[in-house]
């Protein structure tokens, strides 16, 4: 298999090429072709399986379908990651795999003034990479709506429920509209993630790597 047999959007191959990628890993192979049709995704997966890849290309592929230009202090997909170290990696391979796109693509952490990230979410954003803690703050600051995104995606879920964000994961979540495409990350599946996952998660295919 290659990634020209997904259909992606040329720019992303494009970019692929440039990044020097030939092969999908076991997972982006099962995971694109569903989340490209626009399909709820369960992956259990560890970091270093290529699993960003395995969301970042099929997300850009449908944002670039259907273009619309994001309204100040709106998002058209969330992604939530545990720490800023994971945030930032993530938004960079966003920038990378999309640069020939010209999206607009942000993160968000704790720890940093507000006044820079207000200013980014102002702007309204195709794309945003957020630590729970500070976007909550923001929704409560009314700095962001939530309320024309599209595609969530949860990432290290596990590792949320060590850091305590599952309540304020579900805050987030409960200001995005239902319909949406949910995609959920896990490295394993204790009780308490696998209850999240089956609230947030509407008839999802399961990917295991
Ligand atoms: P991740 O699991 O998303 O943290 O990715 C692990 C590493 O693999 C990252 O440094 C990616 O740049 C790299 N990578 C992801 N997919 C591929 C691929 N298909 N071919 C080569 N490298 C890849």
């Amino acid at each position: 298999k290659t990634f020209d047999s997904f259909g992606l959007n040329p720019a992303l191959l494009q970019a692929l090429a440039s990044e020097g990628y030939t092969t999908p890993t076991p997972i982006q192979a099962q995971a694109i072709p569903d989340v490209m049709a626009g399909k709820d995704l369960l992956g259990i997966a560890q970091t270093g399986t290529g699993k960003t890849a395995a969301f970042a290309l099929p997300i850009l592929h449908r944002l670039a379908a259907n273009r619309v230009a994001p309204l100040p202090r709106t998002t058209r997909c969330l992604v939530l990651s545990p720490t800023r170290e994971l945030a930032t990696q993530i938004a960079e391979s966003f920038k990378t795999y999309g640069k020939h796109l010209g999206f607009r693509v942000a993160v968000i952490f704790g720890g940093v003034k507000y006044g820079g990230q207000e200013r980014s979410l102002n702007q309204g954003l195709d794309i945003l990479v957020a630590a729970p803690g500070r976007l909550l703050d923001h929704l409560q600051q009314k700095n962001l709506d939530l309320s024309s995104t599209e595609i969530f995606v949860l990432d290290e879920a596990d590792q949320m429920l060590d850091l305590g964000f599952i309540k304020p994961i579900r805050q987030i979540v409960s200001r995005i509209p239902a319909k949406r495409q949910n995609l959920f990350f896990s490295a394993t599946m204790p009780s308490e993630i696998g209850k999240l996952a089956g609230e947030l998660l509407k008839d999802p295919v399961k990917v295991q790597v």
